[in-house]
């Protein structure tokens, strides 16, 4: 049997992402920014795109939404945003977490060079980010706050609108790494107060080489690449016409059928974790129920992360140890490390990511194959 249990990883694109992209890679390939039918095609796709996906973002104008490469281009053009613009206004403190994605922490690494204080948050041990905390670590020179919607190992969602809301009354950006929420969850950004969020279509069955960022009217953002005029100069380079078209059908569709995907997968989590809580010395990592749907996360002690992912690899199986950026160092995850495990246990961990294309047949396969490698692994 064949199973891929990392979709937290990446997605298969999808039937109806698949449709929306070919036309602009064949009979309408041209240029949006060129004047004639061709470019003009192309340009009014864009537009409707953008439109289309500032609607489900919850989004009031279709000018919030700027076109990227990647999550990691979103989350790399927010922050250096947010500081440069705050430093202009004498505000050089940021606030984040210790379990962020690298995109996001790297980025920060970088700006402490550049003479920015960040203060990184400790997430309680079941995952998540106490408002109060974020309200404590606040300053009159904060430029930014940076929380992640659900994070990429554990799967925990963090309360955002409150986090949110709390921003919005200091007066602080708050910007939100939502790679893992958008097309998972429910995500409006107006509702909760969220000036900044980065998304990525291959974490939600859309192409890889596509992603957003919403960036409220009135937030400055910084032109990280020079060129033409493209995404209202802040942003150069020909447009991505077939990967942001697979997008917006990828999160149309999402969006669609959030409900009953995510019903559907939960049930397949609980399943997953009901069966691996019975191997002995197996813990699961973050909080039981404040979690997307697919992502699972257990540590299994006295077992080597590295050599459990070998093993399932070898019974047909997909699954990650820390996040896949980190695989293959040898090093303990971050996000468990943050979670205040040793780093031991944190070296022991496995994550299993589901989506809608996932059975029951394979999670029991998943459990018996997690089971057999575990105890194989202890002897
Ligand atoms: C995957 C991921 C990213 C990076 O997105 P890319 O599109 O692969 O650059 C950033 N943040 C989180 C939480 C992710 O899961």
């Amino acid at each position: 049997m064949k199973v891929y249990a990392d979709h937290a990883a990446t997605t298969r694109l999808s039937a109806a992402a698949r449709e929306a992209m070919l036309p602009y890679f064949d009979e309408l390939y041209g240029n949006p920014s060129t004047p004639y039918a061709l470019g003009r095609q192309a340009a009014e796709r864009l537009f409707a795109c953008r439109t289309e996906l500032a609607r489900l973002l919850g989004a009031a104008r279709p000018e919030e939404i700027v076109f990227t490469s990647c999550g990691s281009e979103s989350d790399n053009q927010a922050i250096l945003s947010a500081a440069w613009s705050g430093a202009r206004q004498g505000k050089r403190h940021l606030i984040s977490t210790k379990f962020e994605h690298h995109a996001v922490l790297r980025t920060l690494e970088k700006l402490r060079t550049q003479g920015f204080e960040v203060t990184l948050l400790d997430v309680h041990e079941n995952g998540i980010v106490l408002p109060s905390d974020v309200a404590r670590a606040l300053r009159p020179d904060t430029a930014l706050v940076s929380v992640m919607f659900a994070n990429n190992e554990i799967g925990t969602v963090q309360p955002v609108a409150e986090i949110g809301a709390l921003c919005r009354e200091r007066g602080v950006l708050f910007h939100t790494d939502a790679v893992q929420a958008v097309g998972h969850l429910p995500v409006d950004v107006q509702a909760m107060r969220i000036d900044l969020l980065s998304a990525s279509a291959h974490k939600f069955r859309g192409p890889r080489g596509a992603g957003l960022l919403y960036a409220r009217r009135g937030v400055e953002l910084a032109r990280l690449i020079e060129g033409g005029g493209q995404e209202r100069g802040f942003r150069a380079g020909t447009e991505n016409t077939p990967a942001i078209a697979g997008m917006c059908a990828a999160l149309r569709e999402a969006s669609e059928h959030m409900e009953q995907t995510a019903a559907r997968v939960a049930a397949l989590r609980d399943r997953l974790i009901a069966g691996l809580e019975t191997i002995p010395g197996a813990q699961l990592n973050g909080d039981r129920t404040r979690r997307v749907p697919g992502t699972v996360n257990f540590s299994f002690a006295g077992v080597e992360g590295e050599a459990l992912l070998l093993m399932l690899d070898q019974r047909g199986i997909a699954a990650a140890s820390g996040s896949a950026c980190t695989a293959g160092a040898l090093e303990p995850s971050h996000v468990l490390l943050a979670l205040g495990q040793p780093p031991a246990l944190a070296r022991s961990a496995l994550r299993l990511s589901l989506g809608e294309e996932n059975t029951n047949a394979e999670i029991d396969y998943l459990i018996a194959s997690v089971r057999a490698c575990v105890e194989a692994l202890r002897k």
